[in-house]
C-alpha cells in the first residue's frame, strides 16, 4: 500500500450523508476518501421532499438558500399548499403559511456530491467493495478487468484511514460489519424495517392543472401514509408502511392508493426500497473509530419517513466529533452519542410514540375528536419537527457548524 492511499477518513457511500460529512471534513482539512458503487448522477428512489430545517442545514453549511437553489434548478418544484386527507377524503388541512419544496434526488445528490469534490475531496466512483475491516479501518476494492468486469481473482486495490464512515444506506455494507461482530440485533433492525413503494407519472398524462400541491393519506396502508408530491414535468405516487403490519402488500396498496386518485388508466411502473422506520436500538459507532450515518444508522423519521435531514444532522454530528477527537482530545464515541441522544433520538422516540396514535385512530378524519387530535397534535408536530417552527428556531440559535468547529 502506497501513502497515497491512507486517509484521515474514509466515507463508504456519496449519498446525502456521505457528502454532506466528506464537505465539512474536506472544509476542516482532514484528508478523506468517498467511495460509492454507482456512478453520478445516480438515480435514488425517493419522494425529494426536503424540509425547511434540510434546507436551512444547507444554507449553513453551504450558503445555499431556495433562491439560489432554485436559480440552479437544484429545486423542481415549490408550493405553499399541502393537504392531509383519509384514503383521498375529507381532507382535514390546507394551508400556505410556509413553501413546500421538493427536488429530483439524482439532481440534488450530484450537487452535494460536486461540492464536496470542488473543497478537494477524493471520490471513486462505480467501485466495488471486496472486503472491509473495522478494527484497522481498512477497504479493499475490486480490481477491474479491460472489459470493466471484476477481477475476481486479483489482490484488489487497499485503502487505509484512521477513522471509517458508513453512509451506505439502509442495506449498509459497512453495518454488516457490526453484525458480523455481534455488535447490533438485525431482528430488531428488521423490526424496524419498513417498505416505501413509488410510482412517477408524467405530467403529459395528468388533466393540465392537477395535483398541484404534496397530498399526504393516512388509512392506505398499516402503520405508514400515502403520498403525491409534486414535480415540474411529473407527480410521484408513493406509500410506505411497517413491513411487519402489511405482510408483503405493498403493490395491492400502492394499486388502490392509484386507484382512489383515480390514475389507474396511466402508464405506470412500480419500485420499491427498504427504509429503517422506528428506533432500531443499533449502537453506530464502533472501536471509537468506525460510525453508522444517515440511513446506514437507522436514521429516519418513523412518522413522517423523512431521511434527508437526518442523513445531514448525523453527518455534521461525526464530522465535529472526529474534530473535538483530534484537536481537543475528546472522547469521540461520548460526542456522537450525546449529539444522537439529544437532537436524533429524542425525535425518533416521540415520532414512534406519536405515530402509534395517528396511524391507529381508525377512520380519523371522520370524527369530531380525531380531527380535533390530528390538528392538535399532528400538526404542531409536523410543523416543529419539519417547518416553520424550527426553522425559526436553528435561525435564531445562528448554529453554524464550520464557526463552531474552527479554533479560535
Ligand atoms: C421511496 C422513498 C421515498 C422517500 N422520500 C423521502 C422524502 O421525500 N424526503 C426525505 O427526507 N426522505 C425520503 N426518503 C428517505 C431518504 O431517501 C433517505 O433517508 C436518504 O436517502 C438517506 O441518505 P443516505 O445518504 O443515508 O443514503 P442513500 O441516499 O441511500 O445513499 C447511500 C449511498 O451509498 C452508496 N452505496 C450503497 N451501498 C454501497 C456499497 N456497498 N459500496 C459503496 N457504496 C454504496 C449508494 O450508491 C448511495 O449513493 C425516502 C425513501 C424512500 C425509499
Amino acid at each position: 500500500m502506497t501513502k497515497n492511499n491512507s486517509y484521515d477518513v474514509i466515507i463508504v457511500g456519496g449519498g446525502v450523508a456521505g457528502s454532506t460529512a466528506g464537505y465539512l471534513l474536506r472544509k476542516l482539512g482532514f484528508k478523506t476518501l468517498i467511495i460509492d458503487k454507482a456512478v453520478f448522477p445516480r438515480d435514488k428512489l425517493c419522494g425529494g421532499f426536503v424540509t425547511l430545517k434540510t434546507l436551512q442545514l444547507d444554507k449553513k453549511n453551504y450558503g445555499e438558500d431556495i433562491e439560489s437553489l432554485k436559480k440552479k434548478k437544484i429545486i423542481n418544484y415549490i408550493t405553499y399548499d399541502y393537504e392531509i386527507n383519509y384514503q383521498n377524503t375529507d381532507p382535514v388541512f390546507r394551508n400556505t403559511e410556509y413553501p413546500f419544496v421538493f427536488v429530483n434526488r439524482a439532481v440534488y445528490d450530484d450537487f452535494l456530491l460536486q461540492k464536496a469534490k470542488y473543497v478537494g475531496i477524493e471520490v471513486l466512483e462505480g467501485e466495488t467493495i471486496k472486503s472491509i475491516d473495522i478494527d484497522e479501518c481498512k477497504v479493499i476494492l475490486f480490481d477491474k478487468k479491460s472489459d470493466g468486469t471484476l477481477n475476481k481473482k486479483s489482490k484488489g486495490r487497499e485503502f487505509k484511514s484512521d477513522f471509517l464512515i458508513g453512509a451506505d444506506g439502509v442495506n449498509s455494507r459497512v453495518r454488516q460489519e457490526f453484525w458480523k461482530k455481534g455488535l447490533f440485533n438485525q431482528k430488531k433492525w428488521n423490526r424496524n424495517l419498513a417498505t416505501a413503494v413509488e410510482v412517477y407519472i408524467d405530467r403529459k398524462d395528468l388533466e393540465k392543472g392537477s395535483f398541484l400541491h404534496p397530498i399526504f393519506s393516512v388509512g392506505v396502508i398499516n402503520w405508514g401514509f400515502a403520498w403525491v408530491f409534486p414535480n415540474e414535468e411529473r407527480i410521484i405516487v408513493g406509500l410506505g408502511g411497517l413491513n411487519r403490519k402489511n405482510k408483503g402488500n405493498f403493490i395491492k396498496a400502492i394499486k388502490n392508493w392509484i386507484s382512489q386518485l383515480n390514475l389507474n388508466s396511466k402508464p405506470i411502473k412500480i419500485q420499491g426500497h427498504p427504509v429503517p422506520f422506528g428506533f432500531p436500538k443499533i449502537k453506530p459507532v464502533y472501536n471509537g473509530r468506525v460510525f453508522l450515518i444517515g440511513d446506514a444508522g437507522g436514521f429516519v423519521c418513523p412518522l413522517m419517513g423523512e431521511g434527508l435531514y437526518m442523513a445531514k444532522r448525523t453527518a455534521e454530528f461525526v464530522v465535529t466529533a472526529i474534530y473535538n477527537n483530534l484537536v481537543d482530545k475528546k472522547a469521540i464515541e461520548d460526542s456522537f452519542l450525546w449529539s444522537l441522544e439529544k437532537y436524533i433520538y429524542s425525535e425518533i422516540k416521540a415520532a414512534v410514540k406519536l405515530r402509534f396514535l395517528f396511524f391507529n385512530i381508525g377512520k380519523p378524519f371522520k370524527y369530531k375528536l380525531t380531527r380535533y387530535l390530528v390538528k392538535k397534535i399532528m400538526l404542531p408536530f409536523v410543523e416543529l419537527t419539519h417547518g416553520e417552527r424550527s426553522f425559526k428556531w436553528l435561525r435564531k440559535k445562528n448554529v453554524n457548524l464550520l464557526e463552531l468547529m474552527t479554533p479560535k
